[in-house]
């Protein structure tokens, strides 16, 4: 999976993951798969870059790693698929960034980013996955963390 992703310059974002070749839909991308953690036991500066697999469970990828690099967008073109795997949600041309909705992962309350994802449907503040509206709720399904799905069954 590395050679088929490259890390590159993402603008006003930083750093971000790009295709290094044409990626195809359902196409593993990157895995979180790793020790899972308390997030009081991950440096407070790195907690932008854990992945949250849990109510209280968070993996922190590998510095400089594609999961480390991972940008979020309000119109991604990659999905979270069971705990940790993020896939391709559609084709992925070459030199296209790789992203996947923060929202679709994130479990706690107090969380809030701003976006500058550029995407028409960009919602500028990025919070927990409570707070996605009803259709894109929808529009996601079951391809958003499983914890999620389990807490807002009812
Ligand atoms: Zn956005």
């Amino acid at each position: 999976m590395a050679d088929k992703l490259r890390i590159g310059d993402a603008g006003q974002k930083g750093k971000g993951v790009f295709a290094a070749e044409r990626l195809l839909p359902g196409e593993l991308v990157v895995d979180y798969a790793g020790e899972e953690k308390w997030i009081w036991d991950i440096p407070k500066e790195a907690w932008q870059y854990a992945f949250q697999v849990d109510y209280d469970r968070y993996v922190l990828p590998p510095q400089g790693s594609f999961g480390w690099y991972l940008n979020h967008s309000c119109a991604p073109n990659c999905v979270i698929m069971g705990r940790t795997r993020i896939v391709a949600l559609r084709t992925i041309e070459k030199g296209e960034e790789v992203t996947f909705d923060y929202s679709t992962n994130v479990g706690w309350d107090g969380f809030a980013m701003d976006c500058r994802c550029g995407s028409p449907n960009c919602r500028h503040v990025i919070r927990s996955y409570r707070y996605l509206d009803r259709g894109l709720k929808g529009n996601y399904g079951a391809c958003v963390s499983r914890f999620l799905l389990e807490k807002s069954a009812g």
